[in-house]
């Protein structure tokens, strides 16, 4: 049967070790109090709502779904009592500032808490995981009565928001949207259009539903440069409409809510592959009241405060995926015995079959599970940590170069960690043999699950773009450089240690090599100005097997702090090996790849 536990062991490894996290706690005023045995705490308690509560509703929450009727969405059986848990807990404050009501934690937290929630349940954690993102954006650009009047429900669970783009004519190009937002006398503004595949847009779980919605002024530009943002609550305090604006009036009302309804109507919800536990819906706005959120016409960018948190969480999802895969994997392939391997571990006597564990194919795929999984992990929550530096450093160019870090990681991080829990998903199912296949032992349902990650959020095609085209070619390699100076700096480091010289080695070459290949991608798109596009995609992999080569070498290194007999080290060890022989390998494919892209493709 399908199960999570947290790897907590793991995600302590990470923290103490691979990211030295609380030497930069102590340096830090916001977060001086937090040691890492209370971090350490958090994380079991993460680990005991995650396994305990939402785990055991994945299945169940797959098999129900969600139902709509007349407007109104239920959620599957237990969610609603879980979002509850999840309130009761605190859950929802913990990485807001402690000045408005949050705990303020470290996001570096916070990512570990959003790995075990979408590992154990993907669907339910959908209509907590924009939350964080909304709570960033409204407390950068909202208007301070704005912000006085959301953002205590939002830090409390007592909302939940939705982010509002997408529209049936306007998905990757949310430029094309029509959404209008009329301006009223008393400086709200009306909304009216339609938004389709809207993550939460209506469910059971809070009463009220914060709409953050793309829309356009009368007279705006054409394009993504006449967006704005607008905050549109699914019900408005009492005493903020006039009656003629109610919800009553244009047939949106639910009845229960005392006439401060205000003009947004579910239509509908999506029959999908995965997710099914979360509501995926289309919303129709009829003049429905909000208020603008940052500058008229430059909504992009204040969206894009709430989408990169959204994407490092999307990349988290991926993580989820690759570690419920690797746990459930590992298990079956201890159980299920199946012919005779041609070695056993020693002091294995021969049986009539062995598990299938002990066969080298099987092997192979679940050492790659395993690297993958704790490799994703330390660079999912080193992006997590240079947040928390880029906020919080004492010195301000380790705060810009840490702003600077994490922007580069976020595309890599969504759209290389997404691709991963779909890859490792299908691998996991192979070692099922057929039981994966049905739906018996629920590896099916990871992989169905894991497929929306590559698309939503923007796509991993768009992502791929944004890493090349903006981020890369656009400073000319500067900011990447950065990058290239963590991967020869702990080179460097491990080329002073024996058992990791090795390893060393192969990340100092694949440093010297991506740098050559950067400046001549750069020469290649002077020449040719669609070749970047062309190159993206396989640019965006080399980079993800890169920081995987980085994650690796440094585990190895620092891993050796734990005593010789520990298994964690033993493992950590064995496990570098494993990618440096069998997987970093694929990086010369790939920088092959991103040079055979200077060939023109057809047009189909
Ligand atoms: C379950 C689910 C939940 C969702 N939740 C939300 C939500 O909460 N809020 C919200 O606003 N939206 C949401 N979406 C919508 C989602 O973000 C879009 O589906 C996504 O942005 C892609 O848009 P599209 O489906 O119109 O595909 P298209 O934009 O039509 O793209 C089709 C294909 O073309 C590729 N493509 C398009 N443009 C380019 C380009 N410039 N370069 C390279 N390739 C390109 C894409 O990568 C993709 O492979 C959700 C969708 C689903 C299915």
């Amino acid at each position: 049967m399908w199960s999570y536990q947290a790897p907590l062991r793991d995600m302590q490894f990470v923290l103490e070790h691979w990211l030295e996290a609380p030497e930069a706690w102590r340096h830090s005023p916001t977060f001086e109090a937090l040691d890492l045995p209370l971090a350490v705490q958090v994380l079991e308690q993460a680990a005991r709502f995650s396994q305990g509560v939402l785990a055991p509703l994945n299945a169940s929450g797959d098999r129900q779904g969600c139902q709509w009727a007349d407007g109104q969405v239920s959620t599957p059986d237990g969610f609603a009592e879980a979002y509850r848990a999840y309130v009761e807990g605190g859950w929802p404050a913990l990485a807001c500032a402690e000045a408005l009501g949050g705990q303020g934690l470290p996001q570096l937290l916070d990512a570990a808490l959003q790995e075990m929630l979408y590992a154990s349940n993907h669907a339910w954690a959908m209509y907590t995981g924009i939350a964080h993102g909304a709570y960033l954006c409204l407390k950068t650009h909202g208007e301070p009565w704005l912000q006085e009047r959301y953002l205590p429900g939002i830090i409390s669970g007592e909302s939940l928001p939705t982010m509002c783009l997408t529209e049936p004519q306007a998905g990757s190009d949310v430029g094309l949207l029509r959404c209008r937002a009329e301006p009223q006398a008393d400086g709200s503004y009306r909304l009216s259009g339609s938004k389709l595949f809207i993550s939460g847009g209506e469910h059971d779980l809070t009463d009220n539903i914060l709409h953050l919605v793309l829309a356009r002024l009368p007279g705006a530009p054409e394009g993504s440069r006449g967006i704005s943002l607008f905050l549109v609550p699914k019900y408005l305090e009492q005493g903020e409409r006039s009656s003629e604006g109610r919800g009553e009036g244009n047939g949106v009302c639910n009845g229960v809510c005392n006439g401060v309804c205000n003009g947004v109507r579910c239509d509908g919800i999506e029959h999908k592959m995965g997710i099914k536990g979360s509501a995926t819906c289309s919303l129709v706005f009829e003049a429905a009241q909000g208020w603008l959120v940052g500058e008229a016409n430059r909504g992009l960018a204040a969206m894009f405060v709430m989408m990169n948190s959204a994407r490092l969480h999307v990349g988290l999802q991926g993580l989820g995926h690759v570690e419920a895969a690797w746990q459930n994997a590992r298990d079956y392939a201890g159980e299920r015995q199946q012919m005779r391997a041609p070695l056993r571990p020693t002091g294995v006597a021969a049986q009539a079959a062995d598990p299938i564990r002990y066969h080298p194919a099987m092997r192979r795929v679940l050492l790659e599970l395993r690297a993958t999984s704790e490799g994703l992990r330390a660079i999912g929550y080193w992006a997590a940590h240079l947040l928390d530096q880029a906020e919080q450093h004492s010195d301000p160019l380790a705060r810009q170069q840490a702003e600077q870090l994490a922007q580069l990681l976020t595309p890599i991080i969504k759209a290389y960690f997404t691709e991963q829990g779909f890859r490792q998903a299908s691998n996991a199912l192979q070692v099922f043999g057929g039981y994966g296949y049905v739906t018996e032992f629920a590896i099916e349902q990871t992989l169905r699950d894991s497929r929306i990650a590559m698309i939503y959020e923007g796509s991993n095609e768009i992502q791929a773009n944004d890493l090349l085209l903006r981020k890369v070619l656009g400073d000319r390699g500067q900011a990447f450089d950065l990058l290239l100076a963590q991967l020869h700096a702990e080179a460097g480091r491990g080329a002073t240690v024996a058992e990791c010289a090795g390893f060393a080695g192969q990340l100092a070459s694949l440093g010297q090599a991506l740098e050559g290949l950067v400046d001549e991608v750069c020469e290649w798109a002077l020449e040719d100005v669609e070749y970047p596009y062309r190159a993206a995609g396989d640019f965006l992999q080399l980079c993800g097997l890169s920081l995987l080569a980085l994650a690796w070498a440094r585990a190895a290194r620092v891993s050796r702090v734990l005593p010789e007999s520990d298994p964690l080290r033993v493992a950590k060890l064995e496990t570098a090996g494993f990618f440096f022989s069998y997987l970093l390998p694929q990086a010369e494919q790939r920088i092959t790849a991103v040079r055979g892209a200077r060939a023109a493709l057809a047009f189909i």
